[in-house]
């Protein structure tokens, strides 16, 4: 059988089932080979790997971890696909799960298909819920290897993004805080069908074992604070943000933490952020939003 990545096997699969592409769930299909196999690479699937995927659309990616994978589980919003995907993965060790990822209860999920062993997160993602997806990931507390993820180009910049450039933000601090990110490498959107208006990136995290033991809700205030203003001085943007503390005290708990109140906030490094945050007055008042 024609892997599914061929352009015309693509159209004859949507064509045989009348499939039509819902734009509002990130319906843009993998077409050719070399990605899916990059994207297996640097996810780095052998065998013995147990692999959770996140929209397989119809089952493109799907099908090359399943020739390497010990097991892959797919969760997919789109009914209209069940019957494709029946005739698309003749696989034994795939297992589709037709539900919204956003509302699935994961813990439940990865426990009845991978017991309590690792699993590595693979996914070409429907770009409209990129963050929420990794937030999903964060906040769980799941023995997760790696997360290899294709998303929109410019969201791979903010992922990865080093201080003192333009795409370092909350984001980046967020990400960074929780893991190791590598940027892998960019897909021109001339892969996909139908195309999409922008350009994609593959990135992979990598979850920290030992995270610093600090206030974090305190932590990401301060972030988020530091980037509010970014034409600011940090001590600028710090004392105008409504935090409800004195600017004498502000500048107090920069200087115990050897940042300089005139740098920016975009100029701090993660490590800097974590220093701060541990030398800062308590902040009460109003819930932390990250976004
Ligand atoms: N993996 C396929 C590929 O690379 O060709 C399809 C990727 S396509 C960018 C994103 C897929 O995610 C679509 O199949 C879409 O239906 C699915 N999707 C969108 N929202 C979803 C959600 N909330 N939960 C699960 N799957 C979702």
């Amino acid at each position: 059988m024609e892997r599914l990545y061929k352009p015309h096997r693509v159209i004859e699969l949507l064509n045989k089932y009348g499939f039509r592409f819902t734009k509002s769930l990130g319906q843009n299909f993998l077409i050719d080979g070399n990605i899916v196999r990059n994207i297996a690479d640097a996810a780095e699937v052998s065998e013995d790997d147990y692999v959770l995927e996140i929209g397989p659309g119809i089952g493109t990616l799907t099908e090359e971890l399943a020739l390497r994978a010990k097991k892959v589980v797919a969760v997919e919003i789109d009914h209209s696909l069940k019957e494709i995907l029946k005739e698309s993965l003749p696989y034994e060790n795939v297992h589709i799960e037709f539900a919204d990822f956003l509302k699935l209860d994961l813990e439940k999920l990865v426990e009845e298909e991978f017991g309590d062993k690792p699993f590595k997160v693979v996914a070409n993602l429907p770009y409209y819920i990129t963050t929420p997806i990794v937030e999903k990931f964060v906040e769980s507390n799941l023995n997760i290897d790696s997360i290899t993820i294709m998303m929109q180009k410019e969201v791979a910049d903010r992922f990865s993004a080093q201080p003192s450039t333009k795409d370092y933000g909350t984001l980046s601090v967020f990400i960074q805080f929780y893991s190791d990110v590598s940027y892998k490498f960019s897909v021109s959107k001339n892969n996909f069908m139908p195309k999409p208006n922008v350009d994609s990136a593959v990135i992979k995290l990598k979850f920290k074992k030992d995270l610093p033991q600090i206030n974090r809700e305190k932590f990401f205030k301060i972030v988020k604070a530091s980037f509010s203003k970014r034409r600011k001085t940090i001590l600028n943007a710090l004392s105008s943000y409504g935090l409800n503390i004195e600017k004498s005290a502000i500048l107090k708990a920069l200087e115990i933490s050897n940042i300089s109140p005139s740098r920016r906030g975009e100029t701090l490094s993660i490590e800097e952020f974590i220093v701060l945050s541990i030398n800062f007055p308590e902040i009460k008042g109003e819930d932390f939003n990250r976004s």
